[in-house]
């Protein structure tokens, strides 16, 4: 695959770039808003050509695919810019900042016939696919409850934008909150239907939240609760899976490394689960790839990541309004 980077980012320059690369990807260009960034971003990351021109880049003929990881805002304008010039697109979340816009992201791809896949990386751990096939094997029963542990301490690296500028998609629900609505709709093969929220600003967030916390229900009567904050250094991550027949108790597993623990708790007592320690970015990129040959799905495809969004903003909206909210799919419904 021949890659254009739509962004000179961290999570490219730490984790994308990596992974392209170790499944023989071929990173022709990265196109950023600055000429010095781009510039410096090509020579420390060994990519041939940089540009501030993204038309010129995306519409490059030496590349075969995008990968957009530029603040939130842009991604709408550079995916349709990509599309319109028939290239495959792996977009980072949040897709857009509206759900109108991502819908439309993901219907031009459609009608353009590329693919479009969304990156988020959590379901693509051997973590997280060990739990959604136990609960799919009916090891724990009927599901009542999920809840989700992904309160973090953002590193001062990334204090940025995602603290300070609402207008850039900042804040903790467009961050994390979004990837829990994915982790949620991938283990219960479910969609959020209602939500209550709360959120706040606890030390970090300058005009944004940076922590909420909310509670989902579900179609088959499993409630989902859900806990994202910036400003948290020792919580620790995990989730929990709870039905009629057992539990499933996972330590350390939100995050970007194959990591944590698993322990499926029933009434035979509790035993480790064990999971594969594959790499989350090698395995959503080389599943994007497959899928632009026609070789099965992406991991998470456009719609997965029009749901996502849809849940976040539902969640901040209930925070905002103190009223309980349906979420509304658009035209994924
Ligand atoms: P960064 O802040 O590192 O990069 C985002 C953009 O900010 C870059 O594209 C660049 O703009 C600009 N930028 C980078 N460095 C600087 C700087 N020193 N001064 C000013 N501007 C700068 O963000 P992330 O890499 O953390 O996030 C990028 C996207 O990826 C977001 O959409 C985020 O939600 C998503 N993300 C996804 C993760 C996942 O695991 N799926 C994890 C982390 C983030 P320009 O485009 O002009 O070069």
């Amino acid at each position: 695959m021949r890659w254009g980077l739509i962004g000179a980012s961290s999570i490219a320059e730490n984790h994308v770039i990596g992974a392209m690369r170790e499944l023989g990807g071929d990173i022709r260009l990265v196109a950023s808003s600055n000429p010095e960034r781009a510039a410096a971003f090509a020579r420390a990351n060994h990519i041939p050509r940089a540009t501030t021109d993204i038309g010129a880049a995306v519409s490059d003929a030496g590349i075969d695919a995008v990968y957009i990881s530029s603040t939130n805002e842009k991604h709408f304008a550079q995916a349709m810019a990509a599309i319109a010039a028939g290239k495959h697109v792996l977009c980072e979340k949040p897709l857009a900042m509206t759900l109108a816009e991502a819908v439309e992201m993901v219907r031009a791809a459609e009608g353009a016939g590329v693919t479009f896949a969304t990156n988020h990386h959590l379901r693509c751990s051997g973590s997280h696919r060990t739990i959604r096939d136990l609960i799919a094997a009916g090891r724990i029963g009927r599901v009542l409850s999920l809840r989700l542990f992904h309160a973090v301490h953002l590193p001062d690296s990334l204090r940025g934008w995602r603290i300070t500028d609402p207008g850039a998609g900042g804040g903790v629900i467009p961050d994390i909150t979004v990837h829990d609505a994915d982790v949620a709709r991938f283990l219960l093969g479910e969609e959020p239907q209602t939500v209550v929220a709360q959120m706040c600003a606890s030390g970090l967030g300058q005009g944004v939240e940076d922590s909420a916390m909310s509670v989902w229900t579900m179609p088959s009567g499993a409630m989902v609760m859900s806990h994202e904050s910036f400003t948290h250094p020792f919580a620790g991550s995990g989730l929990e899976v709870h039905g009629t027949e057992g539990s499933i108790l996972a330590t350390g597993v939100m995050t970007q490394q194959p990591v944590g623990e698993i322990a499926l708790v029933t009434a035979a007592g509790r035993v480790a689960v064990p999971f594969s320690d594959h790499n989350l970015y090698v395995q959503g990129v080389s599943e994007f790839v497959a899928a632009t040959a026609g070789n099965g799905r992406s991991a998470a495809n456009g719609w997965d990541g029009v749901a996502s969004l849809a849940v976040a903003l539902a969640v901040r909206e209930a925070a905002r309004t103190g009223v309980r909210q349906t979420v509304s799919y658009g035209a994924a419904e």
